[in-house]
């Protein structure tokens, strides 16, 4: 069964099949769990996105019953890849990943570049030769990460070092700065660039700590690194050790004015367990935030995104997309694929009923559904208070507190950025709305009584949604 559908989707994408293929493993199929391990997290998010829900149809297809987990593993040496990497023949598959890899440090199997480049840079992780700035779409949400990302790559503008980019997931800022990787190797041959995220980069330095290797390390990130693009520093929250080395890492190119680009899911006054001197670091640039794009900016990258993948596509199907998913590109980008998979293997195009109905199939209502008004509603019924006074000026105590927890309640629920919402709650400044969701965060750490109101405005909030 498992064969089955694998041949299948070989058939269907002949031309990058065994280039992905090769870097994932089948473990096992049984009691509704796939197993599959991917040398690394870009395999599996490329196949996750590319292959998987065409291949799990298949799969469910031929079991006849529902829900079937994926579990992934990653491990860096796979025993048993699905398929062999073959070296390119004729016609370059577009979707072939191009890996970069710097000479030194951990040696990782799979195929090297060999799409007739030599590799120039010493990128450490893959980059996804797709994005670049021109497939990224610009619009209000994203120009200035956009312009600031250009400038940090030598395209004008004054360049700010470190450039910060944060913005909620799926909203392009790994694909800012691959684009930056990508403009420095056409302009710079010899240019050395560390793309890495913050998780490998803490993995490396553990290795290198267990295995006396620092000299290494240090070399690699401080002497031999002309850029230095790290990717969701997030991820070193509480994390004092690595903390520590990357402040050092950061001094050192800094002090050598080699730029550092770093992205991060939260401004960096909100990263939680990172100590102030690397806050203070990451702020004397420049930092820029992406937010979630407006519907003209979603219907172009929707279509950018058609095109670069050959799909078919609709303006209404298109603007139907746009429309229904608001939060995420990432999420918008993949509904597209997922539908270009349905209509290749079941023959129907993608017109505007069928995106419909997948629509209905695979969007939660909730997310359809809730706004910063209804938050607001359910908060305003809860403390028994009208929505003129939640978005009033007064500061009495018990309305300022309902106010605040409504800010952070959107802020976490529908990941507003913090402008959007002060424009939402009558016009208050963004500083504002910070400063209510982090004083929310820290009550809710001392005082049980604002879990209680949150969780019953969340009964409320889940009860209006049905
Ligand atoms: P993040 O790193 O912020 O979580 P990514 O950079 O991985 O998000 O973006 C998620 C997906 O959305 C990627 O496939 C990326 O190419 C795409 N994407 C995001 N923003 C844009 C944009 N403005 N134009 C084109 N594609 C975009
Ligand atoms: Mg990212």
């Amino acid at each position: 069964m498992w064969r089955d559908a694998v041949d299948q989707t070989r058939l269907r994408a002949p031309a990058s099949f065994d280039q992905w293929f090769s870097g994932v493993q089948f473990d096992g199929l049984g009691d509704g769990v796939l197993g599959l391990t991917a040398r690394d997290e870009f395999v599996r998010d490329w196949v996750k996105k590319h292959f998987l829900p065409a291949l799990l149809d298949q799969i469910q297809e031929q079991l006849g019953d529902g829900g079937l987990q994926v579990r992934w593993r990653i491990q860096t040496k796979l025993d048993d890849p699905i398929s062999e990497a073959k070296p390119p023949e004729a016609e370059p598959a577009v979707e072939r990943p191009r890996r970069l890899e710097s000479k030194s440090p951990p040696p990782r199997s799979g195929p090297r570049a060999s799409d007739g480049e030599t590799p120039r840079a010493g990128v450490s992780e893959m980059l996804n030769p797709k994005q670049t700035f021109g497939n990224f779409v610009v619009g209000p949400s994203n120009e200035l990460a956009y312009a600031a990302a250009n400038a940090s790559a030598g395209g004008g503008g004054r360049r700010y070092n470190p450039l910060f980019l944060c913005g909620g997931t799926g909203l392009g800022k790994t694909h800012l700065m691959h684009a930056i990787a990508h403009q420095m190797v056409i302009d710079r041959a010899n240019v050395r660039i560390v793309y890495v995220s913050a998780e490998r980069f803490t993995n490396e330095f553990i290795e290198s700590l267990q295995h006396h290797r620092m000299e290494e390390f240090r070399t690699r990130y401080r002497d031999e690194c002309d850029l230095l693009l790290l990717d969701d520093i997030q991820f070193l929250a509480g994390r004092d050790q690595t903390q520590e080395e990357f402040f050092h890492t950061f001094n050192a190119l800094r002090d050598a004015d080699k730029p550092i680009v770093v992205t991060s899911d939260k401004y960096p006054h909100e990263l939680q367990r990172m100590p102030e001197r690397l806050v203070s670091r990451f702020t004397s640039g420049l930092v820029a935030d992406i937010q979630v794009p407006q519907l003209e900016t979603r219907v172009a990258i929707v279509k950018k995104k058609a095109e670069i993948e050959g799909i078919p596509l609709a303006d209404d199907v298109a603007h139907l997309l746009a429309q229904k998913i608001k939060s995420n590109v990432r999420e918008l980008e993949g509904t597209l694929i997922r539908l270009a998979a349905k209509s290749s293997l079941t023959g129907r195009p993608i017109d505007i009923d069928f995106a419909q109905q997948e629509l209905a199939a695979t969007t939660p209502r909730r997310a359809q559904v809730m706004s910063v008004a209804d938050i607001q509603n359910a908060v305003c019924r809860h403390f028994r208070l009208s929505s003129a006074e939640l978005l009033s000026k007064d500061r009495h105590k018990s309305v300022a507190f309902a106010r605040q927890v409504a800010m952070y309640l959107c802020r976490q629920r529908l990941k507003c950025s913090f402008p959007e919402l002060g424009r939402a709650f009558g016009n208050r400044d963004h500083t504002t709305v910070m400063s209510a969701v982090r004083r929310v965060e820290q009550l809710r750490k001392k005082d049980p009584e604002v879990d209680a109101h949150l969780e019953a405005i969340a009964e409320r909030l889940a009860a209006s949604d049905d």
